[in-house]
């Protein structure tokens, strides 16, 4: 089915109380992975490429992968550029056929996040792309795995946490159609058990009323997650918790083959362990069965 927009598919998740997972693909193995989760659980779903990512796969050459694949799913499937941070990224992924993008000014002065989000989203509402954008900010310790380059004492620092009023503030002056907010999530593997701050979120949720984005919710437990999503959370970032299992899930099974081992069971054995993942997390945010 032809892609269907982001805004649509959260709005119905924030009225029935779920979340949505938004899953990073690299590849058309991981592509494949969750869209054959998706389908088998008839959930909808987001596909993300990340800019961050760009330099495993240039997203010239993924675009069209990732358009095809979510064209020929029987799900709802919304393709959103990740962690835009340079304008020529988010530029390109509208040119290349997302329907939404991520445009992060969350290491940036307010006024300059502002901004530049208010920009993107001028252009995005003509080209009819929904933008999701941060305020706060979900950090990214150089030790977690995630392409980060922050210090690792970012971990926990309630100072970059989203404020209720400034999202206010923002959602109205920027018009985001989707706010990632901080509340004690970190990108990668956790250094440190996350404390989450709900009381935090559950003001946010009362205070804006465009769906809130969970980054960084690899390691969560699953009471973790439930509770974020009882508190306002609509979508959930995930992708370091798919990439591990996958990975250890490759080790064991090169380990265990004594066969002979060609490059096409690797890719068959990627497919599956992504699924697998991608099937447990959507169990988890309780969007199986929404689509
Ligand atoms: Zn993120």
């Amino acid at each position: 089915m032809p892609l269907v927009s982001m805004k649509e598919i959260l709005e119905d998740a924030k009225k029935r109380q779920y979340a949505v997972g938004c899953f990073n693909a690299v590849n058309l193995d991981m592509t494949r992975g969750v869209l054959e989760a998706a389908s088998e659980l008839k959930a909808p779903v987001i596909l993300c490429h990340a800019e961050v990512h760009f330099k495993y796969t240039p997203i010239e050459k993924l675009a069209p992968v990732l358009v095809n694949e979510a064209r020929l799913a029987d799900v709802p499937v919304a393709l959103l550029l990740d962690h835009g941070k340079s304008f020529s990224a988010v530029m390109k992924a509208m040119h290349l056929g997302f329907n939404a993008v991520m445009y992060d000014g969350s290491d940036l002065p307010y006024d300059q996040n502002v901004k530049n989000t208010r920009e993107v989203v001028k252009i995005a509402r003509v080209l009819g792309v929904d933008v999701e954008a941060e305020l706060g900010h979900v950090v990214r310790p150089k030790s977690a795995g995630a392409d980060g380059d922050e210090d690792d004492s970012v971990a926990g620092d309630e100072s970059y946490y989203t404020q209720p009023d400034q999202a206010l503030e923002f959602v109205s002056n920027t018009g985001v159609d989707a706010l990632a907010v901080a509340f004690g999530t970190a990108h990668g593997v956790y250094l440190k058990k996350p404390v989450l701050d709900l009381d935090r979120l559950n003001k946010i949720r009362q205070t804006v009323d465009v769906p809130l984005v969970m980054h960084g919710g690899s390691g969560l437990d699953a009471t973790d997650f439930r509770n974020s999503i009882a508190n306002g959370i609509t979508k959930v970032n995930y992708y370091t918790g798919m990439a591990k299992y996958a990975a250890e899930h490759m080790k064991e099974k090169l380990n265990a083959d004594n066969g002979i081992l060609l490059y096409h069971n690797i890719m068959m054995e990627s497919i599956l362990a992504i699924k697998e993942n991608v099937m447990q997390a959507m169990d988890l945010f309780g969007c199986a069965g929404k689509a």
